[in-house]
């Protein structure tokens, strides 16, 4: 098995092959706090963690880092913040809109199945760091020093003509990028592409000391957020740097040129890795076209195809499709991934019990190598998943092939032994408990129909019925009476 990932650098794929083996290095670029993460959020989320999970599983769970920032500063943030807060000072206006969003954020993800990075930095906390090292502001004076960028009435603004290859992950010249984009025009700019690394405060918004040269308090540009906290977890150049397909151009054009420039280096991450962006229901997903949808909607609330979703099914709706191609968000797709995902759960709870005392023979399974095969093959999920169909086909008592699917989709991060033990529980007390009002139900049905009531012994019928439970009604061959069992209808 060699692990093989598309590089949009190179736009190749090719076989990964870490720096340091005993500590592979990932980046992504996490949420900007000021709101609901919406399910196209998610997609970089999963998808990375899906990665995650499969790079500590090739060298070992203490032999993989990887950081997923929150940028919690940032204007749309305190924007929010002056709109939901008016009473209160701007800055503690924003503390309650990020703090808020940031614990919504990680309960909504939780739900999702995703792992807790190994770092999770908050963007303000690198702006100015004790040691100042790999903080925001000593890499924009290093920038200076070296002549890729300038100081312009309270800026610093990164100088793109001092770069000779800027634009190379989006294949694109300076020419071309002027042409496309939608430069934001300043007097103070050298070229129009040139993008802020700095900018003044207004009053009442947040501010740290400026970098040398600049007497006004200002705060940083978006992209040098990135630069400085990879920098600092992961050093100057590491494998691995991903995100959604639209951070493409200009963020990470913008990362690479910071971080690169700043350290000298030919390369900041080895691999460039973006997921495809998600729609809904064939269309843009837009506030105005009413069809955004929030993690948190999804999981808790009927917005979505009239009913709310668990966690793990919006997860496997996610892996069915590959994560460079664009998805389409439809209620038929979660319905199919709700209905796929209870088969191989009934299949897994008919054939084992999930007691503590068999945790050990599953848990003790071999993944099989052509399921890490297809995840290797630049994260394949749907050809792993149709390898769990194969498995659950398989399954019976006498194969270890449902032993496999617990194991590999425990790696695609669908289920742990734990989560089946708590759910096969929850069945379990969920009939003990109706038990003894289903018994006297069925004895008040069986007097009804000795008084010859049958209209109540019906009723008594549908009532069971109503609750999921399905009568079978036996005749005693020695008592010649009426016997009557039940089971949870399916
Ligand atoms: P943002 O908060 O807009 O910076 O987005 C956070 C992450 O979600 C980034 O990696 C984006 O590329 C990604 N993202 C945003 N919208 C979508 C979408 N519709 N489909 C897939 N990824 C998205
Ligand atoms: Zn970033």
């Amino acid at each position: 098995m060699a692990l093989k990932l598309y590089n949009t650098l190179s736009r190749h794929k090719a076989e990964f092959v870490p720096i340091d083996p005993s500590n592979v290095r990932m980046y992504v670029c996490g949420p900007t706090v000021y709101d609901y993460a919406h399910i196209g959020n998610a997609r970089p989320v999963i998808v990375f963690d899906v990665l995650f999970r499969l790079l500590r599983h090739i060298y070992g769970p203490d032999h993989v880092t990887y950081v997923r920032n929150i940028t919690d500063v940032d204007d749309k943030i305190n924007a929010r913040a002056a709109r939901d807060y008016p009473g209160l000072p701007l800055n503690e206006a924003i503390r309650k809109v990020t703090e808020a969003t940031e614990k919504q954020f990680h309960t909504d993800i939780a739900a999702l199945g995703v792992l807790q990075p190994t770092y999770e930095p908050r963007a303000t906390e690198f702006i100015r760091r004790q040691d100042g090292r790999e903080d925001m502001v000593s890499l924009i004076d290093a920038l200076v020093r070296r002549g890729h960028a300038y100081v312009a009435e309270n800026h610093v603004l990164f100088d793109v003509e001092s770069m000779p290859d800027y634009g190379r992950l989006s294949n694109r010249t300076l020419e071309e990028m002027e042409a496309g984009a939608r430069v934001e025009v300043a007097p103070y700019k050298k070229g129009p592409m040139d993008f802020v690394l700095w900018k003044p405060s207004k009053p009442g918004e947040p501010a740290w000391p400026s970098p040398s040269g600049i007497q006004v308090p200002g705060r940083p540009g978006w992209h040098i957020e990135c630069s400085a906290m990879a920098g600092a977890l992961l050093g100057p150049v590491f494998d691995i740097h991903g995100g959604g397909i639209d951070l493409t151009f200009p963020h990470h054009e913008n990362e690479i040129a910071q971080s690169r420039c700043a350290h000298g280096t030919s390369v900041m991450a080895n691999v460039w890795m973006h997921n495809g962006f998600l729609q809904v229901e064939g269309e843009k997903m837009s506030k105005s076209l009413g069809n955004f949808v929030t993690i948190h909607e999804l999981l808790n609330t009927k917005k979505f195809g009239g009913r709310s979703w668990p966690g793990d099914v919006l997860r496997l709706a996610m892996l069915m499709t590959h994560y460079r191609q664009p998805i389409n968000w439809t209620r038929t797709l979660i319905e199919e991934s709700y209905s796929v995902l209870s088969g191989w759960k009934e299949v897994l709870k008919g054939l084992m019990s999930f007691q503590e005392g068999n945790r050990e023979y599953y848990e003790s399974e071999e993944i099989p190598p052509s399921f890490i095969d297809a995840l290797a093959d630049d994260v394949n999920t749907p050809r792993a998943i149709s390898l769990l169909h194969a498995m659950a086909k398989e399954s019976d008592a006498h194969t270890s092939a449902y032993r496999q699917l617990f194991v590999s989709g425990r790696l695609l991060g669908l289920w742990t032994f734990d989560s089946l033990a708590a759910e096969y529980k929850e069945e379990a007390e969920r009939s003990v408990d109706i038990a003894p009002y289903v018994n006297r139900l069925i004895n008040a049905r069986l007097e009804a129909r000795k008084r010859k009531d049958f209209a109540e012994s019906d009723r008594i019928r549908d009532e069971l019925a109503g609750m999921g439970i399905a009568l079978k009604d036996t005749k005693n061959k020695e008592t010649g009476e009426i016997e009557t069992t039940w089971e949870i209808a399916r």
